[in-house]
């Protein structure tokens, strides 16, 4: 019997001519009504782009289903139905399945994000990196050239697609929508049913909640699939929900928590001091101890099945001993003993949205920060529970259960690492420091459960560790960064060379278990940088010209572009690095013109980024401005920033800025302990990679990477993919 994928899909075994005929008749049916769907979800897919609030956060247990972008998914099937149509068509005893793979062949990856070349070679001289060394002596090292713009979303979309932004349509963390120049995360987005039944204070939801990756392209696994290579892809970022695979895969980066936030940490504190409210990535809640005792509530998902959609809350109580500093917690149905300085081990939580049918599972950690004199609770964000998970986190969706079973719990939100709350002052460096340690204790676990499993095929895993840990500690390792601190980098300054070494041990397992058929390939999707100073590129948009504001910005304005004139304004700025022209036909109030003038507009503008200098130290703060059309390719070039600003090291978009504001000065010294960057010019943060093979590409770059596994494996590249082997012999 012939195997045969036809369009890299599975198709229909279809084993007779009558079989043939049948199977041509109801394709074809098939095919007509999917036709009427398709176009239907065209139109539908305008009318979502243009609501207003694009990442809706509610979570629905009950009626999760996963959704690729309508059109994309459409076409797929409809390609499974010509897959048949064209088997059957020919009338022959053939089937369309996929291939059995059996190759001895293995390729091992470790996604290191933000390993950093001069750091790497810093430690190694160090002799803090041992199997890094050896791995060096024995195959190869080079510089990987990252994605423009160097952000993570866009680099693994890079390595995953074989495609730069162009092609899987993520330019940044955050894109917006030109209707209504709203800001959303750009990786997923989860919604609630579109329709529901209002009876009383209830609102019945019709149709099922999706959760919908929204990178575009075929993930270089489900092309493996195709070919029947088994594989495991353990929490790659930009794969939230998961692309269906018949390997195992856990998601990443993009994977919200339960309250559908990238991570929204609680802290209850009875110090009048601490101003009550929501700060970046949590919320601080006043709480009172009251005969030694304190109420709280856990802020759960916001339930769409309520009219209004109020947030779910769970009640708690903390029992303080009157002396020692040590609590009683009780939990729902659960009791614990914490000291001050003290973490719990995962809680469950049970958030109730239709009394006795609908109910979220989440998992938090609580943290008794101090018991007297005051009072100061930490608690997590709310994690989707891996072992009942409210939303699609694996596949197949059994596989998160059984990690949990074999682990135990583990922080299943995409960045896990709670720097948002070390910048916000509730946890320091060294509880900071615990929570981090902590992560990457759980990815290590999983790892040592899940590599001696490994024995054909590829094996992806990822590390987060060192770029958040890069991120946070970058001020104790760099006299020059303005926040550095003496006294702390004496005490926690070893602990990113820590990190390096922890990641050095995982490398020692994977090459215990190297055999001649095995390629390992150690990369990360950028390096790192100084993070010192600010540049507010709407600020300086603002005073040159570009954009006009209705009246002075509110410094606690957080709406994005609120008081801007749109009418009078040329060009503005969102995410880290993109600038975009208020374009006539695609923003909803654009004011320039496509073609010529929005050419010579986007030069202009160029050219003046590129002379801004530093008041404080006379240095370029941007090095390099790349235009979109000149940078980008495939079918979603036109929809990124029409510039991608590329700041020098030690500069970087502000805080602000990034979210469509405007602070009153165009630069800022960065005092936040998120103090190293990488959202820079790309040339400057390039990523590292390591193989125990000769690689032969000198400039090898993520794009490569895709074509490199398929390469190894014996298949063909696609045709949309951008790069090529970086073995010589392979290519
Ligand atoms: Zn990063």
């Amino acid at each position: 019997m012939v195997m045969r994928t036809i369009f890299g899909f599975e198709a229909a075994r279809v084993e007779t001519a009558d079989e043939a005929i049948k199977a041509t008749r109801s394709a074809g049916k098939i095919l007509r009504n999917m036709e009427s769907v398709y176009r239907r979800d065209r139109i539908d897919g305008h009318t979502r782009a243009a609501a207003p609030a694009p990442h809706r956060l509610a979570l629905h247990r009950l009626l999760w289903k996963r959704g690729s972008p309508p059109n994309l998914r459409l076409l797929r099937i409809r390609n499974v139905i010509l897959a048949s149509l064209v088997c059957a068509a020919a009338a022959l005893p053939i089937s369309c399945q996929p291939r059995k793979w059996h190759g001895d062949q293995k390729v091992i990856i470790l996604g290191i994000d933000g390993m950093d070349p001069q750091l790497l070679k810093k430690f190694i001289a160090e002799n803090k990196m041992p199997n890094f060394s050896a791995l060096i002596e024995k195959g190869s090292f080079r510089l990987l050239t990252t994605s423009i713009p160097p952000q993570s979303p866009v680099a693994w979309s890079n390595l995953i697609t074989g495609m730069n932004a162009g092609g899987h349509g993520i330019f940044d963390f955050i894109h917006r929508d030109p209707k209504t120049l709203q800001p959303y995360f750009s990786a997923s987005r989860v919604e609630p049913p579109k329709h529901g039944i209002h009876l009383g204070n209830w609102v019945i939801p019709i149709g099922g909640g999706t959760a919908e990756q929204l990178r575009q392209g075929k993930a270089f696994w489900e092309t493996l699939d195709d070919y029947g290579v088994p594989s495991t892809i353990f929490r790659m970022p930009s794969n939230f929900p998961p692309v269906k695979t018949r390997g195992r895969s856990l998601s990443g980066m993009g994977t919200p928590d339960l309250r559908g936030s990238y991570g929204t940490f609680s802290f209850y504190t009875d110090d009048p001091v601490t101003a009550a409210g929501v700060v970046e990535g949590g919320q601080i809640i006043p709480v009172r101890v009251e005969d030694s005792q304190v109420t709280a509530k856990l802020m759960g998902p916001d339930n769409t099945f309520r009219k209004g959609s109020p947030t779910t809350l769970e009640p708690f109580t903390v029992s303080i001993d009157p002396l020692e500093a040590v609590a009683r917690f009780t939990v729902q149905d659960q009791k614990f003993v914490l000291r001050e300085g003290e973490w719990s081990d995962w809680v469950h939580l049970e958030f109730q949205l239709i009394p006795f049918i609908g109910n979220v599972n989440g998992i938090c950690r609580f943290y008794l920060k101090q018991v007297h004199p005051r009072f100061e609770l930490y608690v997590s964000p709310i994690n989707i529970n891996p072992a009942d998970p409210a939303l699609p986190l694996s596949t197949p969706k059994s596989y998160s259960r059984e990690l949990a079973e074999e682990v135990g719990e583990f922080y299943t939100q995409g960045i896990s690492e709670d720097t948002k709350a070390l910048s916000a002052g509730v946890l320091d460096d060294k509880e900071y420091l615990e929570q981090a340690r902590t992560v990457l204790a759980e990815h290590r676990q999983i790892f040592d459960a899940e590599f001696p499993k490994f024995h054909s095929g590829l094996f992806f895993f990822y590390f987060s560790s060192l770029d958040l840990n890069s991120h946070m500690f970058w001020r104790l390792i760099d006299p020059q960064h303005p926040e550095y601190d003496a006294a702390l980098a004496a005490q926690y300054g070893s602990a990113l060379s820590e990190f390096y070494q922890q990641i050095d041990q995982v490398l020692g397992q994977v090459m215990q278990r190297v055999d001649d058929h095995t390629t390992v390939l150690v990369l990360s999707d950028h390096g790192f940088a100084p993070y010192n100073r600010s540049f507010n590129l709407n600020t300086w948009l603002r005073e040159n010209g570009y954009i006009t504001l209705n009246r002075e910005p509110n410094p606690d304005q957080s709406q994005a572009f609120a008081n801007v004139d749109w009418s009078r304004t040329r060009a503005y700025g969102l995410g880290l690095n993109g600038l975009y022209l208020n374009l006539k036909g695609r923003e909803r109030d654009g004011t320039v013109e496509p073609g010529a003038s929005a050419d010579a507009l986007l030069i202009e503008i160029k050219e003046k980024l590129l002379g801004v200098r530093d008041p404080e130290n006379n240095q370029a703060a941007i090095t390099r401005v790349d235009r979109a059309r000149d940078v980008y390719q495939g079918p979603h070039s036109a929809q990124g920033p029409d510039l991608l600003v590329g700041y020098n090291r030690g500069y970087r978009a502000g805080w602000q800025t990034i979210l469509g504001n405007f602070p009153a000065d165009i630069f800022e010294n960065n005092t936040n302990p998120w103090s190293g960057d990488h959202c820079m010019d790309y040339t400057l943060v390039p990523g590292v990679l390591l193989s125990n093979r000769a690689i032969d590409a000198a400039n090898p770059a993520l794009t490569d990477i895709a074509p490199t596994i398929f390469a190894q494996f014996g298949i063909p590249q696609s045709g949309v993919m951008m790069g090529h082997s970086v073995f010589l012999s392979t290519r």
